[in-house]
């Protein structure tokens, strides 16, 4: 297990605004948004944590990661051909989530809340980057509990014990809904594939802006037999 406490975090005005899908025109936005940067970038601490794991054993819908049993039959599926995965949680890190910001109108808070999701987008590709050099990792997928009913949320707290003390080692902590404060943090499992997966394709919500890939129907039966 290793936490990442230092990642460097260079605010960038036009990739806030493309995730906010404010043309990049909108001189509003870009005004509120390089503002509130200039609040970010001193206290902006993103962090990671993530555990190199082996598959102890699966069945049907099971897998057992390190002695922690998970019950999901997508990750069964994915993980059928490995032995060993990373679980993580990454963070745009309490330091920024502290921060209140001065006024409180409602686009202030909308930008607000892009910054702090652009630190957690960066702790986020920091650490892929850094798992992919560290174990000379090819394509990488990943899947967090309750972005599927096949991984409930329920099993954020199994995944929470592999690492211990979250709240001390990066200042995560799970609520009684298991639901993680800061907000803008993000768990789950990486784990290397010939093919990349998203949970997005097997999520047939049709309004998301978070889709990362479109609803594949196809691939639907053959992660979830009558899904
Ligand atoms: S489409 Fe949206 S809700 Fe569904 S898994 Fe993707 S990000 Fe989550």
């Amino acid at each position: 297990m290793e936490a990442l406490n230092n990642i460097p975090i260079d605010f960038d005005t036009e990739r806030i605004l493309k995730m906010m899908r404010a043309r990049s025109g909108a001189e509003r936005f870009r005004k509120i948004v390089d503002e509130l940067i200039e609040i970010a970038k001193p206290v902006a601490r993103p962090k990671a944590i993530y555990g190199m794991c082996f598959i102890d054993s699966r069945d049907s819908d099971t897998v057992t990661i390190q002695g922690v049993k998970f019950t999901s039959h997508v990750m069964r599926i994915n993980t059928e051909k490995i032995e060993r995965v990373f679980p993580f949680i990454v963070t745009c890190g309490a330091e920024l989530e502290k921060v209140s910001i001065p006024g409180d109108d409602a686009l202030r808070v909308f930008c607000w809340d892009a910054v702090k999701t652009y630190a957690v987008y960066v702790a986020s590709r920091y650490l892929s980057d850094y798992l992919k050099r560290r174990y000379a990792l090819g394509e990488m997928s990943s899947m967090s509990p309750g972005s599927l009913s096949s991984w409930p949320i329920q099993q954020q707290k199994e995944l929470f014990s592999i690492f211990g003390d979250v709240e001390k080692l990066i200042g995560v902590r799970l609520t009684e809904d298991f639901l993680m404060y800061p907000i803008k943090s993000v768990s789950g499992i990486y784990f290397s594939t010939d093919v990349k997966f998203e949970s997005c394709q097997l999520c047939p919500r049709e309004r998301c802006t978070g889709r990362r890939a479109p609803y594949d129907p196809e691939l639907v039966k053959k992660y979830i037999p009558n899904g």
